[in-house]
């Protein structure tokens, strides 16, 4: 979208450097393998210049929801390995072999389903088990996948280059189902030891994982919010180390006052007791601002917090800033840091009633991102 001369003041500003920080910090504390997670344009941020970056810091592999995710990665040049978990349907295979993406095998018919395409390919296959301890979404039950795994091995043109499951509740420390989900993979990945095969590379852990249970580290870690600075949950304790990698940033482009009694935006539903100072944003929920901060949400300018007065439009919403000044033009902060006062992903997700995922994969296309700092590369 960014392709006038210029464009309007919002910004999405994504600082690589921290992005690369936060990678080493989640692999200084877990010491295996990662599988940075970058679907649904990396969690907001741009899915190809994070990817890019990661590469270049060395990251073991990325993981993807989708086929065209992983598509568009290799388009983009990038070659490391690439796992896409979604549930697939058969006429997407083909492209798996097409582009080297590492594929999902949930059930013993996907596997029979992988077999056939590698054959008539005339290709290998490389292949993750879907091991499903308690999510019932995708997956083989972990007390019923021995014959999965006895099929996997047996199959001639796949690689088994993973098994893997996903965690529930690990946002929540000690959360019970975490430890049940953990025994459960446990019992599944004791196929490969009862038929004498080599273990493959065993993951549990997304972010929640990685913060509250170690155990559930094995070979290799599947961060997604985690690696873009932001805590999975309310309960989450934060890792050291790691700093938000987005900042959301406006400008001031229009000032006025507003009489006693004199309701703004949509519905009327926010009045100001007395004649107050009311500027505004250009940012809505067309830029998948959410709405539901209508009269909720907050912004700094000048480095102080300022509340949203009334509805949040779809291209703009307005902030009271009482008896404060602010002038057209003046920096306006949605999410960053500015002076002492700091808004993160998680308070706006709490202030709108959702979880900061959420909030990170609506900012959409219409928003202007750059990109600022490191691409240093170790390989
Ligand atoms: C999205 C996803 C992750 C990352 O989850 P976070 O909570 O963002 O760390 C890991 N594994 C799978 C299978 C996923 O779908």
């Amino acid at each position: 979208m960014d392709n006038s001369a210029h464009p309007r003041p919002t910004r999405i500003t994504v600082d690589l450097t921290r992005l690369a920080g936060n990678l080493d910090a989640i692999r200084a504390r877990t010491r295996t393998a990662v599988m940075a997670v970058v679907k649904a344009n990396a969690y907001g941020h741009g899915m190809l210049p994070v990817a890019r970056q990661l590469q270049a810091s060395g990251v073991d592999q990325l993981g993807v929801a989708l086929l065209e995710e992983g598509i568009a990665l290799r388009a983009g040049g990038v070659h490391v390995p690439i796992l896409v978990f979604g549930g697939i349907v058969g006429e997407q295979l083909d492209d798996f072999f097409h582009h080297g993406l590492q594929i999902t095998v949930s059930s013993l018919a996907k596997l029979r389903q992988v077999e056939a395409a590698a054959a008539r390919l005339g290709q290998r296959a490389k292949i993750h088990l879907k091991v499903d301890t308690g999510m019932e979404r995708v997956g083989t039950h972990s007390d019923t996948c021995g014959p999965l795994v006895e099929a996997a091995l047996a199959a001639d043109c796949c690689d088994i280059a993973g098994i893997y499951s996903h965690l529930a509740c690990s946002d929540e420390p000690d959360h019970p189902m975490t430890a049940q989900q953990l025994q459960r993979f446990h019992d599944a990945c004791a196929h490969f030891t009862r038929l004498g095969a080599p273990m493959p590379v065993r993951h549990l852990a997304n972010s929640g994982g990685i913060l509250h249970s170690p155990d559930s580290w094995l070979d290799m870690v599947r961060p997604g919010i985690l690696l873009y600075g932001v805590l999975p949950g309310d309960a989450a304790r934060p890792l050291p180390g790691i700093q938000p990698v987005l900042s959301l940033r406006s400008q001031v482009v229009y000032f006025k006052v507003v009489g006693a009694g004199h309701p703004v935006s949509y519905g009327a539903t926010w009045v100001p007791q007395g004649a107050t100072r009311v500027v505004t944003v250009q940012m809505g929920y067309g830029d998948g601002w959410p709405r539901s901060l209508s009269s909720e949400g907050e912004v700094l300018i000048g480095g102080q917090r300022y509340p949203i007065a009334g509805r949040v439009c779809m291209d703009q919403f307005m902030v009271d800033i009482g008896q404060g000044t602010a002038y057209n033009g003046d920096a306006v902060v949605l999410v960053g840091e500015q002076g002492a006062e700091r808004i993160g992903i998680e308070e706006v997700a709490r202030r709108a009633g959702t979880i900061p995922y959420e909030i990170l994969v609506r900012l959409n296309e219409r928003i202007p991102r750059r990109y600022v700092g490191s691409t240093a590369s170790d390989n």
